[in-house]
């Protein structure tokens, strides 16, 4: 069994952050573009892997196709069996990938948001289901450790979760409470020595059946009827699992109800503090989204081998399929949607790794376009296979399936694009507020005036008084120069459609979600474009062999988002939306569609 630890890379210390020195850990890009605002500090030039993470993951790559590699057979038959035997688990134990993110001196191999999504890629070049029973011990499962856990919580845990003696899982999910997780109602009692006392149920657990460590959430009494978060251990008594669900996709992980009844929990098992577990769920799930967004690509990448051999070996009509157009779009297609969707991953991970203080939105935008774009992806590669991809013969259909999920756990795509709508509308109007106070006192305080702007408010200032931070300044390819101006003209479109909404619907903004879609779509264009912008930059500039390629990828890519964007924009104003929500109403109320042709 190829392990992944060692030892000489193990010793080597940490290296410091290869981030340019003018990063602004205190604004988010994404953020910032709702108010016109390229914050190129935190762009431009695409960040390097680190020195030490490239140095692990040629081996940690070379190991996990080593082990995974000659097991195609095995995992299609783990996903009819719906289930992966423990002997294999325990390979997967062997090989370290339990211990990815844990500190070495816990036993793990450390590595930084950015390598740890790139294993998570290249597993999933293998399989989906291996993925997730690692991704969701490390993602989920033990990150709320990682990120709140007390030292002594630390020590006590790591070590095991390391080796993956114990597995994790991730409790928040129950019959009543999935996208409104803040209504659960498992509850925790607080005895008077200081022991609480969980019962309910949660759904869906993801490793649910194999796990010994639960991060669960429930409802604790005082702190106003807050919700907290506690390590929970499956050997306690109370705490049990119900069978593995019968599940669409990624069939051969485990997914079970976990119920608590009168579990005893001790008062030092409370993590990230008392009524504080809204707070932990919320930072677990936004840090775990580099694990998804790299799943997502390494499927990507699986479908562009299998597609691009079936294209070039099929033929019909006495040529390859590969030479007919309506082929060659799809391979086009998947090719930009994956390097669109790489350049954003690894650009949300950089800020991570970085210390970027808000990086929620980047992290909602990266999850939401990379799950979408693998089933894409996904898609077209069945149909280039034709019939043969809709054989189970075939691993198209499998990886269909398995894809399916990303876009509705962890934050369903709706959840997440209204999430980004809201928070940057949330910014611009607090800048357009700021704006507006700040604009009154000029005249009669002028130094006040300009020294109260917020960095946001004054960025809209100098962007409305000509001075603006709408400009790209770095220098980028010729080729780009297009591509630039499509990102500058629609970051200023975004900026202007948001100040628009603020004032035409004030706070009943939050219930327009036809629109706040659509202000979603545009920032999720803007930044993913302007990711790929940078890379393909940052590679033409070093040289890189195929950088001739990243150039057309993110050109291509800036002229399908300015169509778009600019369909977006003008739908805020002319759209359908009373007609769609009058017609779905009659359905609704109908329950059944109306006709037949009878
Ligand atoms: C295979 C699998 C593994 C999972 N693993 C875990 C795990 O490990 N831990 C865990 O805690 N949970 C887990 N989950 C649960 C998962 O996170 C939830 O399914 C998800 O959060 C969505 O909740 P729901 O299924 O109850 O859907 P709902 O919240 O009922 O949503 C149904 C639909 O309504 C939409 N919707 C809901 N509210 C709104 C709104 N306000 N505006 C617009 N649209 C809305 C949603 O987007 C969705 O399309 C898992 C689920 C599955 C299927």
């Amino acid at each position: 069994m190829p392990e992944l630890k060692d030892p000489a890379i193990g010793t080597t210390p940490a290296a410091p952050p290869t981030v340019p020195d003018r990063l602004r850990r205190d604004q988010s890009v994404a953020k910032s573009l709702f108010v016109g605002s390229i914050l190129e500090e935190n762009l431009f030039p695409y960040p390097k892997i680190r020195a030490r993470d490239r140095e692990i993951l040629g081996s940690v790559v070379e190991a996990i196709d080593g082990f995974l590699g000659d097991k195609d057979a095995d995992f299609r038959k783990w996903d009819r069996e719906a289930q992966q035997p423990e002997d294999f688990i325990q390979g997967l134990r062997d090989m370290g990938l339990f211990g990815l993110i844990i500190p070495e001196e816990q036993g793990g191999l450390e590595l930084s948001n950015g390598a740890y999504a790139r294993v998570l890629s290249q597993t999933s070049t293998h399989d989906a289901s291996v993925s997730l029973t690692i991704g969701a011990h490390s993602s989920i499962g033990m990150k709320g450790l990682l990120l709140y856990g007390t030292d002594e919580q630390k020590a006590r845990y790591l070590p095991k979760l390391a080796t993956g003696e114990y597995i994790a899982a991730f409790c928040l999910t129950e019959s009543g409470s999935g996208s409104d997780a803040a209504s659960i109602r498992t509850s925790a009692k607080q005895n008077p020595d200081g022991s609480w006392t969980l019962n309910g149920e949660k759904i869906w657990i993801t490793n649910g059946g194999i796990a010994q460590v639960f991060t669960v959430f429930a409802r604790t009494e005082g702190a106003e009827g807050k919700i907290t978060a506690f390590v929970v251990e499956a050997g306690w008594p109370g705490v049990s699992h119900g069978h593995h669900e019968d599940k669409m996709g990624i069939r051969a992980s485990s997914t079970t109800i976990v119920s608590f009844a009168d579990v005893r929990v001790p008062p030092e098992n409370v993590l990230g503090g008392e009524g504080k577990g809204f707070k932990v769920a919320m930072g677990i799930l936004n840090s775990g989204r580099t694990g998804l967004g790299g799943g997502a690509v390494g499927g990507m990448k699986t479908l562009i081998r299998l597609a691009s051999a079936q294209a070039n070996e099929r033929r019909q009509f006495g040529a390859p399929i590969a030479s007919y157009g309506l082929v060659r779009e799809k391979i086009a297609q998947m090719t930009i949607d994956c390097f669109a969707a790489e350049s954003t991953v690894w650009m949300l991970a950089h800020y991570i790794d970085s210390g970027v203080e808000d990086y929620a939105t980047e992290a909602a935008i990266s999850k939401v376009f990379a799950s979408d774009a693998i089933q894409r992806c996904g898609s077209d590669a069945l149909q280039i296979a034709g019939g043969n991809g809709f054989m189970r013969e075939y691993p198209y259909e499998q990886i269909v399936r398995d894809s399916r999920i990303l876009s509705i756990f962890e934050g369903t795509n709706e959840i997440l694009r209204l999430f980004v709508g809201l928070s940057g509308l949330k910014d611009a109007g607090k800048a357009l507020n700021e704006l507006k106070t700040a604009v009154d006192d000029i005249f009669n305080h002028p130094i006040k005036g300009f020294g109260m702007l917020s960095g946001y408010a004054g960025q809209k200032l100098t962007q409305a008084t000509g001075v603006g931070r709408d400009r790209i300044a770095s220098r980028l390819p010729q080729e780009l120069a297009e591509a630039q101006a499509i990102f500058e003209k629609y970051a200023l479109e975004l900026s202007s459609a948001s100040g628009f909404m603020l004032r035409k619907y004030g706070k009943s903004v939050v219930d327009r979600q036809y629109d706040l879609k659509r202000l979603a779509d545009v920032a999720i264009d803007l930044f993913v474009g302007l990711c790929t912008l940078s890379r393909a930059a940052t590679l033409a500039a070093e040289g890189d062999a195929n950088a001739e390629q990243a150039i057309s990828i993110a050109a291509l890519f800036s002229q399908q988002a300015k169509r778009r964007m600019a369909a977006n924009v003008r739908r805020l104003t002319r759209n359908e939306d009373a007609g769609l929500d009058a017609l779905a109403g009659f359905t609704l109320e109908r329950g059944s569609y109306a006709w037949d042709v009878l």
